[in-house]
């Protein structure tokens, strides 16, 4: 059985439209920004709710996807829009959390201002094919790297290293303390993820498969699935927002490295975003990044190690 979130989907396309109309014009200074005397620092700064610089005139050899998007002043992002901490979509249709703030980044290292990024919804299931067809530039969603979606898309990072965990009714009604007990009963995750397929190929439970895991979260209260599973950062962020409704097993049992997506074979993209995401991971910028996204609720971790595969 699948759920389908077609309302959602209509209004959030509704609110990208709404956002859209009010961007402000590629390049205009922040707060804090540019004087008109020539003599302004190489950077603006105070740009956007991360506060990231944004590169001026950056410079990119001739007919690299990252002088197309610097030209283009624009960068379209897939990610998540109903996951709290990651990404979550605010009141005016823009979605918030680490994965949009790691998506304005790059954005910021393209010279691409926040106002200036599309952020299109990419649920589990069509990330890939939303790379392979040229919807989006890059997928930044809780994007698990693995050998199967290399051979579709690549992937620069890890920026972030989950696992998959499990959370079930406040109380614990079923007794469940692991992937183990799922064996042969309902379990709601999202259709095209790695915590679905390992809780339904591993584990032998049976799957509800969901488009996205917000759809999950009513099936557990009225108890048609005993448990929901995927990383432990969704959940956490699921359990945070519904004070007493949900409990986190707490235990993962699989290892999550999360991914930027991009178009197969770019290798050049994929230096870039590498580059990027090594020298925030030095200079404090992905720590500061992670604070005060899902830090708020989170420990904040040491970065990972890069993988230039
Ligand atoms: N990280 C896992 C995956 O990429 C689960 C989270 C998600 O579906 O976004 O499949």
């Amino acid at each position: 059985m699948r759920l389908t979130r077609k309302t959602t989907l209509a209004s959030a396309a509704a609110m990208l439209l709404l956002g859209l109309t009010a961007c402000a014009p590629a390049g205009s200074a922040g707060p804090g920004g540019i004087d008109d005397e020539g003599d302004a620092p190489a950077a603006a700064t105070g740009n956007g709710p991360y506060n990231l610089e944004i590169a001026e005139n950056p410079e990119f050899e001739a007919g690299t996807t990252m002088a197309e998007l610097a030209e283009a002043g624009t960068l379209r992002v897939g990610t998540k829009f109903d996951q709290p901490l990651f990404g979550l979509q605010g009141p005016d249709g823009t979605p918030v959390g680490f994965d949009v703030a790691i998506a304005a980044l790059i954005a910021a290292e393209l010279g691409i201002a926040f106002e200036d990024i599309e952020w299109t919804e990419a649920q589990s299931a069509v990330r890939e094919s939303f790379l392979e067809s040229d919807q989006v530039d890059i997928v930044v969603a809780t994007y698990t790297i693995n050998d199967a979606r290399k051979e579709r898309i690549d992937f620069a990072g890890p920026y972030f290293i989950a696992g998959q965990d499990i959370i079930v009714q406040a109380g614990n009604p079923e007794g469940i303390t692991g992937p183990e007990d799922l064996a042969g009963l309902p379990v709601c995750s999202a259709e095209g993820s790695t915590p679905a397929a390992t809780i339904a190929d591993e584990y032998g439970a049976e799957l509800l498969a969901a488009g996205g895991y917000s759809d999950c979260l009513d099936p557990l209260r009225n108890g048609q699935v005993v448990a929901v599973t995927t990383d432990n950062v969704i959940l956490s962020g699921f359990v945070d927002q519904n004070p007493g409704e949900f409990e986190l097993l707490g235990e993962t049992f699989t290892e999550e490295p999360y991914g930027i997506g991009l178009p197969l074979g770019d290798d050049a993209f994929r230096t870039f975003i590498n580059d990027v995401l090594e020298e925030a991971f030095e200079d404090g910028t992905w720590a500061r990044l992670y604070e005060e996204t899902a830090g708020t609720v989170l420990e904040v971790p040491e970065p990972p190690m890069v993988d230039r595969y």
